[in-house]
């Protein structure tokens, strides 16, 4: 079946006479639920909702694996680092990726005993830490700065050298990319961005095909108590069906984008990886980004990506020091093309 197809029926059961297409969230902390605990299909909010298992359902169609569904994309990637990792094992970790992972492993990691290897979004450099590690993290296209992998051999590479691999695939999304396909142990995701949608949602899951491995992290939801709210996932649901569209138009946006940047004297180091929203400029220094973000008009300052908005930011605000102080990460919206190059060309050659 083809991509649209599949996210408008992914999870969603045959209709029924009288029902909607997608069932409407179940609200329930304790579950009525008599006699011995095997009976009951639902027992207490933090350990199942109907509406979790209907999009981990989806999910799992999509990632072709089985998933879990957690309360943010940080929720799922510490669920896995904490479930994987324990003292004496070396993590490789990227330093030019979504900078939480590595946080989490210096505050969190480390300090129990877990060695952190940092190495740049590259082929060699990954491939050449993988040894003796015992988990690989990966992103590409990598965020901010949109380093792109030849995957599916640095994944075998990698597995060869001994090291589980976990790819973040936050800014591809499974109509991209499927890593489990290429191989990964597991795909870990923020659902916040492209998967929803519309800037109004905080979530993230794991899929892998390993069903024990997906299991213990499913217990450590639970235990951890990271579960999203039944709101939450009926939205989010309710905004796959979407993705397909969006995605598209995004995509149309954001080529428009770059092209209209690339062929301009005034930019340097224009990246576009060639899928997803995201687009990658440099406007050499600090002064100049900030006098160009505050005169654009449709496009709003806001971090993140994915959303229905077209949005930018100067990602050196954060000072994780992934890229320069000039460099701009734009999110492709929903609009119409030509009325976003127009509002970024004017704000450039207003601050030229
Ligand atoms: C946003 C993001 C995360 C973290 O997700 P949250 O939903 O904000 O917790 C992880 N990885 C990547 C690549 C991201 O863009």
């Amino acid at each position: 079946m083809g991509l649209a197809t599949q996210v408008v029926t992914a999870g969603i059961a045959a209709p029924v006479q009288g029902e909607p297409f997608l069932r409407g969230p179940v609200f329930a902390g304790p579950y009525h639920a008599a006699g011995d605990v095997g009976d009951a299909p639902h027992l207490y909010g933090r350990m199942s909702n109907p509406g979790f298992e209907r999009y981990e359902q989806a999910l799992a169609t999509l990632d072709g694996g089985r998933s879990v569904v957690f309360a943010s994309g940080m929720a799922a990637a510490t669920a896995v680092l904490q479930t994987l990792l324990g003292p004496g094992d070396l993590l490789v970790a990227p330093n030019d990726g979504y900078p939480g992972v590595l946080q989490y492993a210096r505050e969190h990691l480390a300090t129990r005993g877990v060695g952190v290897r940092t190495v740049p979004t590259t082929d060699e450099a990954i491939r050449r830490a993988a040894k003796g590690a015992a988990l690989v993290w990966i992103e590409t296209p990598a965020n901010p700065g949109l380093q792109v992998l030849e995957l599916g051999a640095t994944i075998a590479a990698c597995q060869e050298a001994g090291a589980r691999v976990v790819v973040d695939n936050t800014l591809a999304t499974p109509l991209r990319q499927r890593p489990l396909d290429l191989g990964a142990d597991l795909v870990v995701s923020s659902d916040s961005k492209h998967l929803t949608g519309h800037s109004d949602l905080i979530l993230g899951h794991v899929s892998g095909t390993d069903a024990d491995l997906v299991e213990q992290l499913r217990r450590w939801r639970t235990l951890a108590g990271a579960v999203p709210g039944p709101f939450e996932i009926w939205l989010a649901h309710r905004s796959l069906g979407t993705l397909d569209v969006r995605l598209r138009r995004q995509e149309a946006v954001a080529v428009a984008v770059h092209g209209t940047l690339a062929a301009r004297e005034d930019l340097e180091d224009v990246r576009y990886p060639g899928f997803s929203s995201v687009v990658g400029f440099d406007l050499g220094s600090m002064a100049r980004a900030k006098r160009f973000l505050a005169t654009l008009e449709l496009v709003a300052e806001a971090t993140s990506f994915g959303g229905m908005h077209s949005t930018a930011e100067r990602r050196d605000r954060f000072g994780d020091g992934q890229v320069g102080p000039g460099y701009i990460r734009f999110s492709a919206g929903l609009e119409t093309p030509g009325d976003v190059v127009a509002d970024l060309v004017r704000a450039l050659d207003a601050t030229g």
